[in-house]
């Protein structure tokens, strides 16, 4: 048996993951992110609560750091998470947020945690009718379907849902 592998890298240059847990001081807004899930009632939070950007960190799936971009991500658009269930009644799946870096330009979707800034939210579905042809072309190559600007009320209501389900387990 060997013990080679087993000390965790810890980064602590600012702005990095700074400690095991993987709490992170945000680059774009400068507040400090906790990532206890009893916060965020998601086990993986991966972007700032308060304005919603996020860094480019993982390469194959949710958590894995194995990135080495590590630029900053920007929310670009709202989506609904893809089911395996094609037909779920009137429920729509998810609500998710979509993210692209400022560096590579790779588009990921995530959970919206449950302390995110609804209003963030909101004005992130609002520029999103901004976006230009090429980041439109790009989505739909990675089949992400952006959900329309006018759709404020049933994001509300995703977003409200997300907030009482939070609220339901303490
Ligand atoms: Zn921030
Ligand atoms: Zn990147």
């Amino acid at each position: 048996m060997t013990t080679r592998f087993a000390t965790r890298r810890i980064y602590t240059r600012p702005g990095k993951i700074n400690n095991a847990s993987g709490d992170f001081v945000c680059d774009c807004c400068g507040t400090f992110v906790s990532v206890h899930v009893a916060l965020s009632g998601v086990g993986n939070r991966n972007h700032c609560p308060y304005c919603l950007a996020s860094r480019h960190m993982d390469q194959f799936e949710p958590g894995d750091r194995l990135s080495a971009c590590k630029a900053p991500m920007h929310p670009i658009g709202l989506t609904f998470k893809r089911t395996a269930k094609k037909y779920r009644g009137h429920q729509p799946g998810e609500l998710m947020l979509v993210h692209q870096c400022e560096g590579c330009g790779k588009v990921s979707i995530n959970r919206i945690a449950a302390d995110d800034d609804i209003e963030a939210i909101l004005s992130v579905l609002e520029q999103s009718a901004d976006l230009d042809r090429d980041t439109r072309a790009l989505l739909e190559r990675e089949r992400v379907m952006l959900l329309d600007t006018d759709q404020h009320d049933l994001v509300r209501h995703c977003l409200l849902g997300i907030h009482f389900a939070d609220a339901w387990q303490e």
